[in-house]
């Protein structure tokens, strides 16, 4: 191979062991897994909000944003489950800038990957102690996914990886809802097959072993908008656009047809304020159809201290350095609001 070998990495047995989870953590983590996957099912018909920052860019900054949604729990909690969006690894379309605390435990700093399989194991650590919050994160490699699966309510499959076969073999092995995006060409179909494929059991390698998974009956779908062939970005979460879906839900017969819509990236054409609108658009949607009502199960929203983003290096405390976000204020009106329409 042309590659410099660096370092052999601990297993994630070994890093487990060097921070395991306790046993509050763990039932933090069954307890957000079983209330989405019921909702999922269609048992419970509370929304599910995936909400955070687009990257999980600091310990810190992150621990107290999500500290700050607890008080909202409390409020919405008969309508309303907040998994926070703690993303460790970040996909990048021409492989260039900054991949997430994975690749780069400090952002100012170069690339450490075995201090940030350290550093995102102990971010999400920390976030469920001090919060009671289990979260969710993108599952970008496969394999690494093994460092954290003790510890995530929710995955999603990001929009350039949901046509891997790897992605989806191994969320059919997962034991918690996994999202898949739809890719960014929106073509429906590839986002249906993937789900198709998490749901049945398979037999694949990972991480050195031939395993034999169950399969995944909450994998759904997330619509994200997608890119015309000028490369504009163009949105996927109107009515017609969630009638579509319903209906090609109906001829593949999966089990559990359900979708969040992802308000930002292509559906906001990053505008990270048209977030509310978009929010209150699919609930009127669901309020006019039944079928709607039924498939829409949530959102996710990317939302950070500080409204918009700065330049990787920049100092404002809260503030996204990859996608824009919604800031702290707006968020906690929205998501009162979103109470508020459901109610
Ligand atoms: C994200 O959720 O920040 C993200 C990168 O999404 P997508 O895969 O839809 O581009
Ligand atoms: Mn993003």
């Amino acid at each position: 191979m042309n590659a410099k070998f660096i370092r052999k990495l601990a297993l994630p047995e070994e890093v487990k062991e060097m921070y395991p989870a306790s046993r509050e953590t763990e039932k933090a983590v069954e307890d957000a897994k079983r209330e989405i996957e019921r909702v999922i099912e269609g048992f419970s018909d509370k929304l599910i909000l995936i909400i955070g920052p687009c990257s999980a860019d600091k310990e810190d900054s992150v621990v107290d944003y999500v500290s700050r949604l607890c008080p909202i729990r409390e409020k919405v909690k008969d309508k309303i489950i907040i998994a926070p969006r703690i993303y460790t690894n970040k996909p990048r379309t021409t492989g260039e800038g900054y991949k997430g605390m994975l690749h780069q435990p400090d952002p100012k700093e170069k690339s450490d990957l075995f201090k940030g399989i350290l550093a995102t194991r102990h971010l999400h650590m920390r976030a469920i102690a001090e919060t009671g919050f289990a979260c969710a994160d993108e599952m970008l490699y496969p394999e690494n996914y093994a460092y954290l699966d003790d510890l995530l309510a929710y995955v999603a499959v990001g929009a350039r990886s949901v046509e891997d076969q790897q992605h989806r073999l191994t969320a059919s092995a997962i034991s918690s809802p996994v999202g898949m995006k739809n890719p960014t060409s929106g073509d429906y179909a590839v986002m249906l097959n993937a789900i198709l494929a998490a749901s049945h059991p398979h037999t694949f390698i990972y991480r050195g072993w031939e395993i034999e998974s169950k399969g995944n009956p909450y994998t759904h779908a997330i619509l994200r908008g997608y890119t015309n062939k000028h490369g504009e970005p163009q949105p996927n979460y109107h009515f017609e656009d969630l009638i579509r879906l319903s209906e090609m839900y109906e001829e593949k017969n999966l089990l559990n047809p359900a979708v969040i819509i992802d308000t930002n990236h292509s559906n906001s054409a990053k505008n990270p304020f048209a977030q509310p609108r978009i929010i209150k658009e699919v609930l009127n949607s669901m309020k006019l159809s039944p079928e709607v009502r039924n498939l829409v199960k949530g959102f996710m929203v990317e939302s950070y201290i500080e409204d918009g983003c700065q330049k990787v290096g920049g100092n404002v405390y809260g503030q996204s350095i990859t996608d824009p976000c919604l800031g702290w204020d707006k968020t906690e009106k929205l998501i009162y609001e979103i109470a508020e329409i459901i109610s």
